[in-house]
């Protein structure tokens, strides 16, 4: 297993933003952490990267306890975490930014212009704006550079938060695409997002989070199809429109603007 947690409980001060929450995800699988806005998905993520520390629980990564490690310690153990916003060096070039991914070793070395060249063959675009300014690309572009930057570093796990926020379905797509094609690099992923159902169908399996809870979990078609997800995730309820007992489904607008 590349990821164990159990029964894990992270609080900011009097908020429990996480309780109770046990998951495993094996090496190789993308798992989608869908939820409302509030529900606890970043909190989750940076528990597993080691930048929020868990009240309570074990976080096991690569089969190693790492639940009292630091993020820097995480990072040096194969995990890379893409927060919410990108983070990238707008001054800085798209080139810059994906070699500052390159952890401890940002030369030339083989193995990194190997790396840069998967970067490439990922995200085709970024070779062609290699000498631009970060700060310069469309919404979706940069979130290509921030998963690039992430990918420098060769990670074994890979957390995406929210990484369709803002983006324009083109791009949203395209991002999702890649992201469930990296098993193929052997990588493991957890990708949280409130777009649900692009996630879901980018994903081998799917949790759904509530109030810092684990409320569904299952293979990402069946939670994608099922009526109590769906009910659980919008709220939809009686007086949605729909008669009892017709099937829901999850839909969400993909027409997001790209900024
Ligand atoms: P979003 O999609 O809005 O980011 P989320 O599902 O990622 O939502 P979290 O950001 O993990 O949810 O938040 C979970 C709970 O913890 C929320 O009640 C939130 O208000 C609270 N919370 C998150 N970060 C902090 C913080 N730094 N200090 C205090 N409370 C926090």
């Amino acid at each position: 297993m590349s990821l164990e947690i159990e029964n894990l409980e992270v609080r900011y001060g009097a908020t429990r933003a996480l309780r109770d929450v046990t998951c495993r995800v094996a090496e190789g699988e993308v798992l989608a952490l869908i939820g409302a806005n509030g529900a606890g998905k970043s909190t989750l993520l940076r528990a597993v990267a080691g930048v929020t520390p868990p009240r309570a629980g074990t976080i096991r990564v690569l089969g190693e306890d790492t639940s009292r490690r630091c993020a820097h310690e995480m990072a040096r153990r194969g995990l890379r975490l893409v927060p919410e916003g990108r983070h990238l060096f707008d001054e800085l070039t798209v080139a810059e930014n994906l070699w500052m991914g390159a952890y401890r070793c940002r030369r030339e070395t083989e193995r990194n212009s190997a790396q840069l060249e998967r970067v490439f063959e990922l995200f085709p675009v970024l070779r062609e704006f290699t000498g631009r300014r970060a700060g310069m690309l469309s919404g979706g572009q940069q979130q290509m550079v921030a998963i690039g930057r992430a990918l420098m570093g060769r990670p074994r796990v890979l957390l995406l938060d929210e990484p369709s926020l803002g983006l324009a379905p083109r791009y949203v797509a395209q991002i999702m695409d890649v992201v469930g094609g990296l098993a193929a690099d052997g990588i493991t992923v957890v990708i949280a997002e409130q777009n649900a159902s692009a996630a879901l169908r980018s994903a081998d399996r799917g949790i759904v989070l509530s109030n810092g809870r684990i409320t569904h979990s299952g293979p990402a078609r069946a939670l994608l199809e099922g009526e109590d997800v769906s009910r659980h995730y919008l709220g939809v309820g009686a007086d949605d429109g729909t008669r009892a007992g017709e099937p829901r489904r999850l839909t969400f607008a993909l027409d997001r603007l790209d900024v």
